[in-house]
């Protein structure tokens, strides 16, 4: 590796912009400023862009152009859909099915929702992160108005079995969420074959702009009978056909489609390239250093996500250090890095509060290149023997032994 040059290995918590998605991103905030309500040229020009992007979007998931809603975040996206279908269902019924190890976005929506007095329900994981399909289906009540179940966690990068739990929320008649902001535009997902009626996606996971999310809504948010099935929580003009108030904008929403057109191209030859790496990564760290673990699915898991635990050891104290190599990592999700709480996914996964925060989440992404994943094998090791003879103390009482290395 040259001197000084980043080696971003946290492409979960954000990407990159794609140089060609900047400069889409440029030349529209330079020439389509209108509003894309208004009825002169630069306004209608806006909005042919919009109805463009929204092509581009649909395209990738296999939805109808109507159907597809843009949002200011995947975070927008999440409570907009979970919140918009339990108030408009509560004659319905008041209890909603999700998992415990799902994004803050929908975590506290639904944590909202109970202090309203709606039930929720929590599934557990087993050991690798999966729900089972079979405990979905026992807590099915008549009362269960909403499934909301990630496509692939943004910690340990399991990707739940979406298909069966598409098919079980359709034969039930019951609304079905799901969280695909780390999945979408890595791997294929249509919408239509999964059985799903509620997906929210993020454009700075796929190399877009931040501040730009999108919520894919079957049928536009209306039940086969006619009647509306989700409604809207925030209020003002009638952008997004009255779902979601508020100017497009336009110049990310066009960046965010430009990232979904390159995604589409090059999706299936990227994660190949990343799942090489990534076996590369877990393989070579497994057998070389001791004591270290991983988390997650073996192999129903994302191209580019490896999560290791290392026993014994404070990931905190490991991404520190590879900082200062130039490596940037991860201890778990961005948005609970920087609070001292062991992360509920880890904790949902079985291991215990020393082991969770003894972990260093690896996210590789399009620009991640060969020659980083060699500086990294042979960083790592480096970095963590170092710790290891510095603070034997912490060793022995963590494990009551001192770990060979
Ligand atoms: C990043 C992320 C979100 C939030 O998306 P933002 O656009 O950052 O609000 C939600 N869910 C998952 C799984 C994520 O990884």
């Amino acid at each position: 590796m040259r001197k000084n040059e980043f080696v971003y290995f946290d492409n979960a918590a954000s990407t990159p912009m794609d140089p060609r998605v900047i400069e889409e991103v440029c030349r529209h905030f330079k020439m389509t400023y209108g509003n894309a309500s208004s009825l002169h040229s630069m306004g209608l020009n806006a909005k042919e862009v919009l109805e463009e992007s929204r092509k581009m979007v649909a395209l990738l998931i296999n939805a109808k152009v109507g159907d597809i809603f843009f949002t200011s975040s995947g975070t927008e996206s999440d409570n907009l859909a979970i919140k918009g279908v339990a108030l408009q269902n509560r004659s319905r019924g008041n209890h909603i099915i999700t998992s415990s190890i799902e994004h803050h976005a929908v975590e506290n929506a639904c944590k909202e929702l109970m202090k309203q007095g709606f039930e929720v329900t929590f599934l557990t994981v087993d050991e690798y992160g999966l729900i089972d399909v079979e405990q979905l289906e026992a807590e099915i009540t008549d009362e269960t108005i909403l499934i909301s179940i990630m496509f692939a966690n943004n910690e340990i990068g399991t990707m739940e079995p979406i298909k069966d739990i598409g098919r079980i929320a359709r034969e039930r008649d019951i609304i079905f969420h799901t969280d695909a902001v780390q999945a979408f535009g890595k791997v294929p997902i249509d919408v239509d074959e999964l059985s799903i009626d509620l997906l929210s996606v993020s454009s700075h996971k796929i190399y877009g702009p931040k501040g730009v999310g999108m919520l894919y809504i079957r049928n536009q948010g209306r039940r086969a009978n006619g009647c509306k099935y989700i409604r809207p929580i925030m209020h003002g003009g009638s952008h997004e056909k009255n779902m979601r108030p508020s100017t497009e904008n336009v110049p990310c929403i066009a960046g965010f489609a430009k990232a979904v057109e390159i995604a589409r191209k090059e999706m299936k030859q990227e994660a190949q390239k990343l799942t090489r790496f990534r076996d590369r990564i877990i393989t070579t760290v497994l057998n070389n250093i001791s004591g270290a673990y991983l988390n997650g699915h073996p192999m129903q898991r994302l191209p580019n996500n490896v999560h290791l635990g290392f026993r014994c050891m404070e990931g905190e104290t490991i991404l520190i250090s590879l900082n200062m190599e130039n490596i940037g990592a991860s201890t778990g999700s961005a948005c609970t890095s920087n609070s001292t709480k062991p992360s509920h996914v880890l904790l949902a996964i079985g291991l215990t509060p020393e082991e969770a925060t003894g972990s260093l989440r690896v996210t590789l992404g399009r620009f991640t290149t060969e020659e980083e994943i060699d500086y990294f094998l042979e960083t790592l090791p480096r970095v963590i023997n170092e710790i290891r003879n510095m603070a034997p103390l912490d060793s022995w009482f963590c494990c009551g032994n001192r770990v060979k290395i």
